[in-house]
């Protein structure tokens, strides 16, 4: 079946070098890569590719930026001041930046639209922590004044994935910048083209030249970013496997590393929740996004009593959702990012088949253009599957049936990962001995993605390492230095 596009305005796609000290420029090679419209899979740009040259310049200038220049001695209530201005100009710009987003990413336009705003409240929320980070008087033993200072770490080096992309950029620059970093950030080598318009935004809301720098390119480019040892620390995010040889690349510089990985985070349904909003949030926790979310609610556990009817009113829920068009206000899902992920989705749900799960909607691909795949559910789950282990990143839901309340934590804990869980029940006991044993970054409580910038967020075991957002997330860019004084 074919998908019809929806007319839109298409904006111009003028931000495509790499953005170094303030300005738009070749890489050193001249090369580029194409990135792609995953709706219609055509190209939508080509973009210069960063070498490890390349990023030497970056690092170099954002270096120079943090000793010299104007951010070098900038008050920090100043900072912050920039970070607003840089967020009424983001605001400015909402609309082109959300279809930007949409064609690069193949996201909704209601969605992109969301994304922006979230970005504008980090960069007001973290600029008025700049001038709020304080450090402290330590009672020593003696005659000494001690005391410590929290001081910018100093250039860090940003890799981040296409599934908010520019979300997850400015979730990375807003704590950065307010602690007095410079920044070399790498986009996801799908998504580039909101990064470098927000790099332009960037630029014309009075942000340093060298502050920051966006060099785009795959994995090469990210490992160059990590092995340079400029960069003082590096803050990813993206998929384990990457996590893991990141820290392993990090640890030869001893960089600082934050890491906020995959997950494949424990949905708990109890008999005595209320039903209709478990249902209608549980299924959003999977299938939101193409169900490209880290801390998407994959493994859906459904109490005995209650799991037919849940099973049942997700599929129907499956069998109506309007799969299309991202630009189409009616869709409510679009396409997966790209071809590699697209494959990804469909090979884990031939797998789920031929493990025996009970494929009850979808499980193939939705129309004959575009990487869009059909909303996925499947049933009578075992543990050991493969497709209850291993995060599939696609709206394919995995319904799982339990009994008990110790078996249900055990087996939600039955994983590698540990990022988010959530738990639905109007039984208070029940929710906060579920809240203190999950192993988990995050859990919800009778809601899902109840996410906000001022609570930290990241995950236990296999799914990170720190936190982002709130204070934790501002304190990661930071180093402490202890400072004694001897008065007599
Ligand atoms: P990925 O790890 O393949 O790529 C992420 C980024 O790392 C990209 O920019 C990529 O170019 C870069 N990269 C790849 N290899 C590299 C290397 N060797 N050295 C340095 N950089 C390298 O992940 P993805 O497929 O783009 O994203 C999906 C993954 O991200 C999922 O696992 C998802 O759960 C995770 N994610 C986690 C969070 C979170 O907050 N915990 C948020 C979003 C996505």
């Amino acid at each position: 079946m074919a998908i019809a596009t929806h007319p839109v305005r298409t904006p111009k796609i003028t931000e495509t070098g790499l953005f170094i000290d303030g300005r738009f420029q070749p890489s050193a090679g001249g090369k580029t890569f194409p990135t792609i419209n995953p709706a219609t899979e055509e190209v939508l740009a080509e973009i210069s590719e960063g070498t490890a040259e390349d990023v030497d310049r970056a690092v170099r200038a954002a270096r120079r930026a943090l000793q010299s220049g104007p951010w070098a001695t900038m008050d920090a209530r100043d900072r912050g001041s920039l970070l607003l201005q840089l967020a009424d100009a983001i605001q400015q710009e909402r609309e082109e930046l959300a279809v930007l987003e949409t064609l690069d990413n193949g996201k909704r336009l209601a969605d992109s639209r969301v994304d922006v705003t979230l970005c504008v409240e980090a960069l007001r929320y973290y600029a008025g922590y700049a001038d709020k980070i304080y450090g402290k008087t330590i009672p020593v033993r003696g005659p000494f004044f001690t005391y410590t200072r929290r001081e910018p770490v100093g250039v860090a080096g940003q890799i981040i994935p296409w599934n908010f992309p520019m979300v997850n950029v400015v979730w990375k620059w807003a704590p950065a910048l307010a602690a007095g970093c410079t920044v070399v950030l790498k986009p996801a080598e799908q998504t580039p083209l909101t990064a470098l318009r927000l790099a332009r935004i960037a630029k014309e809301a009075g942000i340093p030249d060298g502050v920051v720098n966006v060099v785009p390119g795959g994995p090469a480019t990210g490992a160059a970013i990590v092995r340079h040892p400029g960069v003082d620390k590096i803050a990813f995010t993206g998929s384990c496997e990457v996590g893991q040889t990141i820290m392993r690349e990090a640890a030869s510089t001893l960089k600082r590393v934050t890491l906020e990985l995959g997950g494949k985070s424990p949905n708990i349904l109890f008999a005595d929740c209320d039903l209709d909003t478990a249902i209608a949030q549980s299924h959003n926790a999977l299938y939101w996004n193409q169900g490209q979310v880290c801390a998407s609610g994959s493994r859906l556990f459904v109490e005995d009593k209650i799991y037919d009817q849940v099973v049942e009113k997700i599929a129907e829920r499956n069998r109506k959702y309007k799969v299309g068009d991202p630009f189409d206000p009616e869709t409510e899902q679009g396409p997966q990012v790209d071809r590699a992920q697209f494959e990804k989705v469909l090979d884990y749900i031939g797998l789920g088949k031929h493990e025996g799960a009970e494929c009850l909607t979808g499980g193939g691909r939705f129309g004959n253009r575009g990487y869009y795949v059909e909303p996925t559910l499947f049933a009578n789950v075992k543990d050991e599957m493969v497709i209850a282990r291993e995060e599939i990143f696609g709206p394919v839901l995995c319904a799982l049936r339990f009994s008990d309340v110790e078996e249900v934590i055990e087996r939600a804990n039955n994983t590698t990962f540990g990022l988010a869980a959530a738990v639905w029940t109007r039984d208070i006991t029940k929710a906060h001995r579920l809240a203190n044993r999950i192993k988990a970054g995050t859990v919800w409580i009778n809601c899902y993605y109840g996410v906000d910038l001022a609570a930290p967020f990241g995950g236990y075991r296999m799914s990170g390492l720190g936190r982002e957002l709130g204070e934790e997330g501002i304190l990661g860019y930071t180093e402490l230095k202890t400072v004694a004084v001897k008065l007599a």
